[in-house]
């Protein structure tokens, strides 16, 4: 697509004194943490992606009229604006060439709570596990339930449009955010929701607009929208029907593209008193995914898939062999976590026994595992969850490289897909394990690749393999995980030229100078552009140091090795002073 939109500045290296003049300008101007020193920038120039970009500078602004001066300041000097909470993204949507608004430290207040309906008000910079702890008390959580709970934003995950574990029974952000607050970089600032909750004219407008838009291609929309539960690729334009219009849905899922979120206006919903756990046990992959999707037919919450890979590394990790022992009977080739849960307890132990009979039905008998006791639930969950730190400990140059580890196929599809898509794999010399959520046809895999080496040239032919077999089961080539540097380019390829069009034209009504994180879902850069990557074509690895006979320079280079075994993606951030991905489960 052609480039209409101008371009924000670039700070070139002759041009190092008008940043830093910016940076002593918000000094001045703004209550704010400002952070234009080199370590800073490069502490923000990652997240969990390939990618790595060195930010113009930070902000970290105390309160929100501060960031909005901040972003004020940005606008009139022609600064790219890119907002950031935990920095958590697996596709390089928080990196860029841009003013980096951080959410995290300071605004991340509940606003309000309103138990009797169900709804909660966020600064941007709250994270998830923090709120469910609001509102456990209450006997209330927020169900978008991300692996990166513990660090993970409201609005990283509105920006993201985020998916839980259990997005089955709760869906996805889309589908629990009632309104965001939010700024433009016109100035304008008001409730993006219902059209009936929109007091500024301004944002009448673009609600008008959105609508027309949506009768203009409500054809192609219908046409090239995948009929998957997971798709978070592009703008939610299937999400506007004149039933229930809410402006907030263009907004989730944005990337922070269209507009920075103030506060986030939330569904809640009620805590499950009870819970079952089927452990079913199948003897190859190809069954597991055949049969995920009669599993759903059964109304669980959540069907989760972990492989023979996985399970074979959770029994060489004394931190979770023991749960596998006990729970795991034989040496099956994948298990499926069958979680049922509700107000009542009768029912729930009913769908476990309905899954055994089901699964006898499909050939395997007293193949599923009863787990009641909700200790023993959460050691099995724990297993499952710690699938990706598990991974990213490979040894070797060669790891686990997100870039199609979220898409979405049709249930009905899963086996074959996954099957075809294990053949790219080894065709290209690599493997995958495959672990996740089964119940939306959503499975994590990371094919192995040495992005030191030749890793980016083997990765775009996987990528361009992997998005033919999407395409031909009509699935979403970016399921979970978003867009940003390393999927918006194939935006084009899956919506076509009118609806690429349309997202430009949605990019221009909002952000006209194309200030907001340039270069994502709008306008990207190619996947594999290695300047953009954390090892660029530059890159080269010093031999290691020997100090003493036989033995390398220990400290740093253990320092190094345990840094990168905590960190959340394949290239999560280098210099943060400490892993902020400690503890992240996949
Ligand atoms: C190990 C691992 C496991 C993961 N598991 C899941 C999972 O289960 N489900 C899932 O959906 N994702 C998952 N992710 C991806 C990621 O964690 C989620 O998308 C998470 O919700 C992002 O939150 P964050 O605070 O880190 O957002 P960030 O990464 O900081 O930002 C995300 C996007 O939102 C934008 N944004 C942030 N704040 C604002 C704001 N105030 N206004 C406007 N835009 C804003 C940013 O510009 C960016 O484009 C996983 C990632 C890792 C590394």
């Amino acid at each position: 697509m052609t480039d209409t939109t101008p371009q924000p500045v670039r700070f070139a290296r002759g041009e190092e004194r008008t940043r830093l003049a910016l940076g002593a300008r918000l000094a001045r101007e703004v209550d704010a943490e400002i952070l234009f020193d080199a370590a800073s920038r490069g502490r923000y120039s990652t997240d969990a992606s390939i990618y790595q970009v060195i930010p113009v500078g930070v902000v970290v602004p105390r309160t929100v009229e501060a960031a909005i001066a901040a972003m004020q300041i940005a606008a009139e000097e022609g600064v790219a604006i890119l907002p950031r909470g935990a920095g958590t993204s697996q596709c390089g949507q928080t990196v860029g060439e841009a003013l980096v608004i951080d959410d995290s430290k300071y605004l991340n207040r509940a606003l309000e709570i309103d138990a009797e309906a169900r709804r909660a008000v966020v600064e941007p910079g709250k994270v998830l596990d923090t709120l469910n702890a609001e509102l456990r008390p209450l006997g209330l959580w927020y169900p978008v339930d991300v692996s990166t709970s513990a660090q993970a934003t409201l609005g990283g995950m509105a920006g993201n449009n985020s998916c839980g574990s259990r997005s089955l029974a709760y869906g996805n952000m889309v589908d629990r955010v009632a309104a965001i607050d939010a700024w433009l970089p016109s100035g304008v600032r008001g409730r993006f929701g219902r059209e009936a909750d929109i007091r500024d004219p301004a944002i009448t407008e673009l609600a008008r607009k959105a609508r027309a838009l949506y009768e203009r291609e409500r054809d192609e929309i219908a046409a090239r929208y995948p009929k998957v539960a997971r798709n978070v690729a592009g703008y939610n334009l299937n999400r506007l029907a004149p039933e229930n219009f809410n402006l907030a849905r263009l907004l989730v899922g944005s990337e922070g593209t269209l507009a920075w979120f103030e506060k986030i206006h939330l569904d809640l919903a009620e805590l499950p008193k009870h819970k079952a756990l089927g452990v079913a046990h199948f003897p190859r992959f190809y069954d597991a995914m055949d049969a995920a999707q009669h599993i759903v037919k059964l109304g669980p919450c959540a069907v989760e898939l972990v492989d023979r890979t996985m399970l074979d590394l959770a029994l060489s990790n004394p931190a979770f062999a023991p749960t596998i022992r006990k729970f795991v009977r034989g040496e099956p080739d994948a298990i499926l976590l069958v979680e049922f849960a509700g107000a009542e307890r009768d029912p729930q132990v009913a769908g476990v026994k309905r899954l055994a009979d089901l699964m006898g039905d499909l050939g395997f008998a007293q193949a599923v595992v009863e787990v009641l006791d909700a200790g023993e639930q959460k050691s099995l969950w724990d297993v499952r969850k710690a699938g990706l730190n598990i991974m990213m400990s490979m040894k070797g140059d060669g790891k686990p490289v997100s870039f199609i580890e979220d898409c979405a196929v049709p249930l009905e599809h899963l086996a074959e897909y996954t099957t075809h898509l294990t053949e790219v794999f080894r065709k290209h010399g690599t493997e995958g394990t495959w672990y996740a959520h089964a119940s939306v046809g959503c499975l994590h895999v990371r094919p192995v690749l040495n992005m030191k080496g030749d890793g980016a040239m083997r990765m775009r032919a996987i990528a361009e393999e992997a998005a033919d077999l999407v395409r031909r089961y009509k699935g979403a080539y970016s399921g979970e995980h978003g867009d940003g540097l390393v999927r918006s380019e194939w935006i084009a390829p899956f919506f076509g030229p009118r609806l690429t069009a349309s997202l430009a034209e949605i990019k221009s009504w909002f952000d006209p100078k194309g200030l907001m994180n340039p270069g994502k879902i709008v306008n990207p850069s190619r996947q594999d552009d290695r300047s953009l990557f954390r090892f660029g074509p530059q890159y080269h690895q010093p031999a290691p140091r020997t100090t003493l006979a036989g033995q390398h320079a220990a400290p740093r280079a253990l320092g190094t090795a345990r840094r990168r075994r905590c960190r959340g993606g394949s290239g999560a951030r280098r210099a943060r002073p400490m892993c902020l991905l400690q503890g992240v489960q996949a």
